[in-house]
């Protein structure tokens, strides 16, 4: 099957500060003809994450960054519409780091199939996927979260925020967090029974507000943002607590260095334990985090939101949303029909 219309998006320049729609161009790419063992995918979903904004600057990282006038990549889930590779029948849906456009051809090597499941394709790029396996990780592996522990989440109303928040309260934690809507507050409390949210857009002191949303301080503290958030809850910390540096969003489009937290001698007083952590590098728990959300998916114990753009020419938009707040749950695009 010759494609001629498959799009594709590539980042023209890089970004100064929040990245704007001139940043990225929609380029037409035909797919050619199949070789022996080489299957077709039609992508049907594609994922928009924080951490492409790094890529996006050319800097030795974790990982490499994206070339410019080349095809983004990213997480996407699709389906083999021609196969000459019997191991990717017709019709198998896969998981691959190949979005950021619509169609593509791959020898399998870069493709994993999705289990059968009663769970919309699309939760592999979150809830099950990427954003799920940080949240529980960061909770468990890095903060070594226990039972009865005040927990404090910053972008709360995230793909990953909200599933922390999710967690904690399974663990029968308190949990307060932070977002940027009152409408996102709102979701928390009454749909996923978070104990307080602050929003730290209308704030007139955000110490002051996550001190009065933890009444007994903070044990664990789920860095989404950095910057202020973090200054604020190192002065709230709990003694021997414990924070896990998921992310720091407040940062990524920043054009100059960033003052850091004046109070850093917080960590010894409160005799802290601050990690870092990259989820990739903890993939060999994947399997026994998505038996554990299996589960809890089908005992409707936690439960998930998406914000979805349609169609790829939307995807730098989707990707400029993150960092203004436009998504509740997991940012998704769908590609191909409505
Ligand atoms: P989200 O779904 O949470 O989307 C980003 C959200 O961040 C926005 O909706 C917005 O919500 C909030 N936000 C944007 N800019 C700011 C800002 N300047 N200050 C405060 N809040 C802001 O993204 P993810 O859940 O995918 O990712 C959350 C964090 O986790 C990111 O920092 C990401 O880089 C990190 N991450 C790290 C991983 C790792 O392996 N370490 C893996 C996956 C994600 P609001 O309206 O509340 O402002």
């Amino acid at each position: 099957m010759y494609i001629e219309k498959n799009r594709e998006i590539h980042l023209q320049r890089r970004p100064q500060g929040i990245p704007v729609a001139e940043d990225f161009k929609t380029v037409a790419a035909p797919i050619a003809e199949l070789r022996d063992g080489e299957v077709l995918i039609k992508n049907r979903w594609m994922s928009v994450d924080p951490y492409m904004r790094g890529r996006m600057i050319e800097r030795k990282s974790y990982i490499a960054p994206f070339a410019l006038n080349e095809v983004l990549s990213g997480g996407a889930i699709g389906v083999v519409v021609e196969s000459r590779n019997p191991a990717f029948p017709e019709g198998t849906k896969v998981y691959s780091m190949n979005g950021w456009r619509e169609y593509f051809i791959s020898c399998g090597k870069d493709l994993h199939s999705l289990p059968d499941s009663p769970i919309p394709e699309q939760a592999f790029l979150g809830i099950l996927g990427m954003p799920g396996m940080t949240a529980y990780t960061g909770l468990n592996k890095i903060a070594g979260l226990k039972e009865g522990d005040n927990v404090f989440v910053s972008a709360a109303s995230g793909a990953v925020g909200a599933i922390v928040c999710q967690i904690a309260k399974l663990k029968g934690c308190y949990v307060a967090g932070s977002v940027g809507s009152d409408d996102k507050a709102r979701y928390l409390q009454e749909q996923l029974g978070v104990d307080a949210v602050v929003n730290y857009k209308t704030t007139e002191s955000l110490q002051a507000d996550i001190a009065k949303s933890c009444p007994a301080g903070i044990d664990v503290y789920f860095e989404n943002v950095g910057g202020a958030h973090l200054e604020a809850v190192l002065n709230l910390m709990n003694d021997h607590g414990r924070i896990a540096v998921c992310g720091m969003i407040d940062q990524y489009n920043a054009t100059e260095p960033r003052p850091g937290p004046a109070n850093l001698g917080q960590i010894i007083i409160k005799k802290l334990r601050i990690e870092g952590f990259i989820v990739f590098e903890h993939w060999d728990g994947y399997p026994a985090f998505v038996q554990q959300m299996s589960q809890w998916i089908e005992q409707e114990k936690i439960s998930w939101k998406e914000t979805v753009y349609h169609g790829i020419e939307q995807a730098p938009e989707a990707f400029i949303g993150l960092f203004l707040g436009k998504n509740t749950g997991k940012m998704l695009v769908k590609l191909g029909d409505k």
